[in-house]
C-alpha cells in the first residue's frame, strides 16, 4: 500500500486530515479546532510521505517527527500520526488500540475540561461554585471538572489589581480574555496582589464546597505563575484534595518547560502538580520524568506527535510514579476516537483524558460510529471498529468550504 495524497480541510473551524492511499483505504486525524491557521503547516509534510508505506507507521513518521514544534506546531505531525493509524487500522481490520498494544480496560475515563455555560454574572466566589455545579448537573455525570483561573482565564483580567503588573489589553482596547485558543496577550506574569491570592482561595473553597467529594476539582491556573506563588497556592489548597494544580509555571503555548522550577514546586506540597499540554515529543517530557518533577503530566495526543509518541511518555512516567490525564479539550470527535483508542492501551498511571468537544454542534451530525450517548457516568466505552472506528458520513460535505470541495474525492 502506498500513500497518494495529503490533503486537509478546515470544516467548521477544525483543520482535519485525510491520507489516501492506492488501495481505496483513507485515515483521517484532526489537530484543535483553535488552529484553522495549520492547513499549510499540514501539506508542508505532503512530499515528504508521498510513496511511503502508511501500515509503516514509524518508518512515516521518522520522516516528519524532526519538522514539528512545541505547541501550536507539532499539532499536523501529530494529526498525521492518528490517520496513518486509521489507515493501518482499516487496513488489518482491527481497532487501533489492537496495534498500540491492546487494551487494558473497556471503558475510559473522562473529565470535563470542555463543556461550558456562559459565566452568569459578575466574577465572585458564588457564581463560580454555580459555573461548577452545572458542570455537575450535565448528563455526562463527569467525576472530575477542570476550571480555569488565576492567570489562565478571565480573573487576571476581571479582578481589579489582581497582580503586580499590567492587564493586558487588544489591539481594540478591550481586556484581553482567553480564547479557547490563545490570546495575543496571555501570558501574564508577575508577583499575585494578597488580595488577589485570598480571592482565588474563596473561589476555590466555594467552588469545593459546591462539588463536595462526589466530582473532583482540578484546577488551570496559568501559565505566567512565579514559582513562589505557584507554592503558596499548592500549599494554601492542601486540605481540599484538589486533583491537580495545571500549568502554573509553563504551559499553554509556552514553548519551553523549566522543570527545575516544577520541581521546587512539587517537592515542597502535597497538591498534586500538572503540566505539559504544549509539550512536542518525549524528549521533552525527560527532564520532567527524570527529575519527578510534576505528578501528572497531561500531553496532547494530538500536539504532542501521536498516539504512539504519548503511549511511550505514558509507559515511561508510570516508571516513575508520574500520573497522567491527557489534554484534549477541543480536539473534536476526530480526536476523541483517536484519545479513546489510546487511552484504552495506557498503563495504570492513567486518571482519564479532557472529553473533546467539536467546534460546532452539527459535528454530531457528520460524524458516524461514536455511541449514544457517548459518555455515561463519566466513562466511554471503548468501540471495537477498525481503525479510529469513525467515519465521516454523507452530510459532511455540505460542510465543505469551497477551496475544499474535492476533500473527500
Ligand atoms: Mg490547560
Amino acid at each position: 500500500m502506498k500513500i497518494i495524497d495529503l490533503k486537509c480541510a478546515i470544516i467548521g473551524k477544525s483543520p482535519v486530515i485525510r491520507i489516501v492511499t492506492d488501495e481505496g483505504i483513507s485515515g483521517f486525524g484532526q489537530t484543535e479546532w483553535a488552529k484553522s491557521y495549520l492547513k499549510p503547516f499540514v501539506l508542508f509534510y505532503k512530499p515528504l510521505i508521498i510513496g511511503e508505506d502508511p501500515t509503516n507507521v514509524e518508518k512515516v513518521m521518522s520522516k516528519i517527527r524532526r519538522l514539528g514544534a512545541f505547541k501550536p506546531y507539532g499539532a499536523a505531525v501529530s494529526a498525521i500520526e492518528v490517520a496513518l493509524w486509521d489507515i493501518a487500522g482499516k487496513a488489518a481490520n482491527l481497532p487501533i488500540y489492537k496495534l498500540l498494544g491492546g487494551k487494558v480496560r473497556d471503558r475510559v475515563l473522562v473529565y470535563n475540561g470542555g463543556i461550558r455555560f456562559p459565566f452568569e454574572g459578575k466574577d465572585s466566589p458564588e457564581n463560580f461554585a454555580k459555573d461548577v455545579l452545572k458542570m455537575k448537573n450535565l448528563k455526562e455525570g463527569f467525576s472530575i471538572i477542570k476550571q480555569g483561573l488565576s492567570l489562565h482565564g478571565r480573573m487576571a483580567t476581571n479582578y481589579k489589581d489582581y497582580f503586580y503588573g499590567d492587564v493586558s489589553w487588544d489591539n481594540n482596547g478591550n481586556q484581553s480574555s482567553f480564547t479557547g485558543g490563545f490570546s495575543q496577550n496571555l501570558p501574564h506574569g508577575a508577583q499575585i496582589t494578597e488580595k488577589g491570592f485570598n480571592y482565588t482561595i474563596d473561589c476555590i473553597l466555594a467552588m469545593k464546597e459546591a462539588l463536595g467529594d462526589e466530582v473532583g476539582l482540578a484546577l488551570d491556573l496559568g501559565p505566567g505563575i512565579n514559582p513562589s506563588d505557584a507554592l503558596k497556592f499548592a500549599r494554601a489548597v492542601e486540605d481540599l484534595n484538589i486533583m491537580w494544580l495545571e500549568d502554573m509555571i509553563t504551559g499553554d503555548y509556552t514553548p519551553y518547560v523549566l522543570a527545575d522550577l516544577y520541581r521546587d514546586v512539587t517537592i515542597n506540597t502535597s497538591t498534586p502538580i500538572h503540566t505539559g499540554e504544549q509539550i512536542y515529543l518525549r524528549h521533552n517530557f525527560k527532564d520532567l520524568i527524570d527529575k519527578r518533577a510534576v505528578n501528572v503530566i497531561g500531553p496532547d495526543p494530538l500536539d504532542v506527535g501521536g498516539l504512539s509518541e504519548t503511549k511511550w511518555i505514558a509507559e515511561y512516567a508510570d516508571m516513575n510514579g508520574i500520573m497522567i490525564a491527557p489534554h484534549g479539550t477541543i480536539d473534536g470527535l476526530i480526536g476523541l476516537a483517536a484519545q479513546v483508542q489510546l487511552a484504552a492501551t495506557l498503563p495504570k498511571n492513567y486518571i482519564a483524558f479532557e472529553y473533546c468537544v467539536p467546534c460546532h454542534d452539527w459535528w454530531y451530525d457528520i460524524i458516524d460510529g461514536l455511541p449514544n450517548p457517548i459518555v455515561k457516568d463519566s466513562y466511554i466505552d471503548v468501540w471495537d471498529a477498525p481503525g479510529l472506528g469513525v467515519s465521516f458520513n454523507d452530510e459532511a460535505k455540505k460542510y465543505l468550504k469551497e477551496e475544499d470541495k474535492d476533500f473527500f474525492e
